[in-house]
């Protein structure tokens, strides 16, 4: 190891303490859960409900659906297995930034984040929710989709306020007097957005699920599907045999292409948009790399306002604007930069942010996941960048670049054709949540999944997100970004 500032006495390599050693599957590494579970519960033979992925879909989804069939007297928590090869946060979610925004030029996505919000609201203790806000900044071309989604937003009951030209730049000096406004055009300011602390997330749903009486079961590893000749799920196939099931629901993050694929998903399809334009062949999925990295702020420097609260969650794409090296070369044309404050998971004063995700093709080796694949970490150019985009907007954070904390870094996601969600069953009685890498922020989906399924309607939140959007000519794709997640 290089001689790095290391406040937090972390291993730098693998960063979470009292994690266990990751263990071996076929000589490959297994990223492991950020939380213990010593208490799993064995494979039942059968089960009403089986939830495949303690990610942040699958616990929410088994949490609520739990909660609701001992509360509305349709059933027992019991009725619930949770199945994960390894448990809660073994995917994406227990690598995430936990940043809980709604900025999305996609308008349906509004009231998705809006019954999120709603359950992070629910007991922002227990799952880590900071509720400080959410600041987005761009350049005058974003000005009209700023417009459009702030109209949007308040409609959806997510308040937003919107400041242009001088206004913006007075809104950010208020917040942060030394901050920079140059090109800074037009600023969104979101009230009920803010991140979580993605352990303390797993934690929170893991106690849940146990206090609602959810069979976890961890340690589990699902080796396809038992289909009847109609196509419906019988059983789910693990390497600890079979589970008969009635309803099998999926959330499965960056492993969701080869679920798809067992339950007889395609691989391809024809897309049609909106404008009548159709793309003939495109892949079912595309995996991205995502590029991000933490900085320790050093004694003297912090990431307050200046009324002295936590920041809220600051986000800029100025996609005109080139951000330029210590050694005066341009790194990239765009400033596209997010940080939050995260001494939780720095393990010391700190931010965690990163930039645009590099697309990587339809395939990509899922294992070993995150942290643990030396073929998807942060390129060496993003340690510059990231902090040049800090310097350059911020005076407190000129000269940033040696307290970044040097470790593993990174992870990989499953994005859809439009790279907006779907939620849709894939089989009649096979539920995919296949969030196309927004989901930390998609907490409420499981909520929305599990009173599909007491109830029988699909909640109209849940609508648009269907499968059947590119045969019909629904398809997402409004975006005016260098970036896939707006
Ligand atoms: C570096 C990074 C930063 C991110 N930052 C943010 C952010 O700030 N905000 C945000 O909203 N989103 C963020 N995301 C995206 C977000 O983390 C994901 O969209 C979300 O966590 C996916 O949740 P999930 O439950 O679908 O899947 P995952 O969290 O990946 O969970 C899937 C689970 O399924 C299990 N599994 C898979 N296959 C099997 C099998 N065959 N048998 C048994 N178990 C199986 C895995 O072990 C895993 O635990 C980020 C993603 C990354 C990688």
């Amino acid at each position: 190891m290089p001689d790095i500032p290391n406040p937090s006495d972390h291993n730098q390599w693998y960063p979470f303490l009292d994690r266990p050693t990751p263990n071996e599957v076929d000589g490959v590494m297994q990223n492991p859960a950020v939380i213990p579970v010593n208490d799993a519960d064995p494979l039942p033979a059968s089960a009403k409900f089986v939830v495949v992925g303690a990610g942040i879909h699958g616990m929410s989804t088994a949490y609520h659906l739990a909660k609701k069939l001992e509360t509305t007297g349709t059933g027992t928590g019991s009725d619930v297995v949770l199945i994960d090869k390894q448990g809660p946060g073994a995917g994406a979610t227990g690598l995430a930034c936990g940043c809980v925004r709604n900025l999305y030029m996609t308008g349906p996505l509004h009231s998705i984040l809006r019954a999120s919000v709603e359950v992070w609201e629910d007991d922002p203790i227990n799952f880590g929710f900071q509720q400080v806000g959410y600041v987005s900044i761009g350049e005058a071309n974003q000005e009209e989709d700023y417009v459009a989604l702030n109209q949007s937003q308040i409609d959806a009951g997510y308040p937003s306020d919107l400041y242009t030209g001088a206004d913006a730049h007075r809104f950010l000096k208020g917040l942060w007097p030394d901050f920079k406004t140059a090109n800074c055009d037009v600023v969104l300011h979101e009230h009920r957005s803010g991140y979580a602390g993605t352990h303390m997330a797993m934690w929170g749903l893991d106690q849940k699920c146990r206090q609602w009486g959810v069979q976890r079961c961890f340690g589990v590893s699902v080796k396809g599907y038992a289909l009847d000749a109609s196509g419906s799920v019988t059983a789910v196939e693990t390497d600890q045999g079979p589970i008969s099931c009635d309803q099998v629901v999926v959330g499965a993050g960056a492993w969701t292409p080869q679920h798809w694929e067992w339950l007889g998903g395609p691989s391809n399809l024809d897309v049609l948009y909106p404008d009548g334009h159709l793309e003939t062949g495109m892949d079912m999925w595309t995996y991205w790399r995502l590029l991000e990295g933490e900085v320790y702020l050093p004694e003297g420097i912090d990431f307050r306002t200046a009324d002295g609260k936590d920041s809220p969650v600051l986000h800029v794409e100025l996609m005109n604007t080139p951000v330029y090296g210590e050694s005066g070369d341009m790194l990239q044309d765009h400033v596209y930069t997010y940080l939050r404050y995260a001494a939780e998971r720095v393990g010391a004063p700190g931010i965690q942010g990163g930039t645009i995700p590099i697309q990587l093709g339809p395939r990509a080796d899922v294992e070993p996941y995150g942290h643990l694949s030396d073929a998807y970490q942060a390129d060496d150019w993003f340690e510059e960048y990231y902090c040049a985009t800090l310097g350059m907007l911020f005076e407190r954070f000129e000269n940033i670049r040696p307290h970044f904390k040097q470790r593993r870094n990174g992870g990989i996601g499953a994005f859809t054709p439009d790279n907006v969600p779907i939620f849709d069953h894939v089989a009649d009685n096979a539920f995919v949540i296949a969030d196309s890498n927004h989901g930390f922020k998609m907490i409420g989906v499981g909520k929305l999944t599990a009173e599909m399924l007491v109830t029988g309607d699909k909640p109209w939140e849940l609508e648009p997100f269907s499968f059947a959007r590119y045969a019909a000519g629904t398809t997402f794709g409004d975006r005016n970004s260098n970036c896939p997640w707006v």
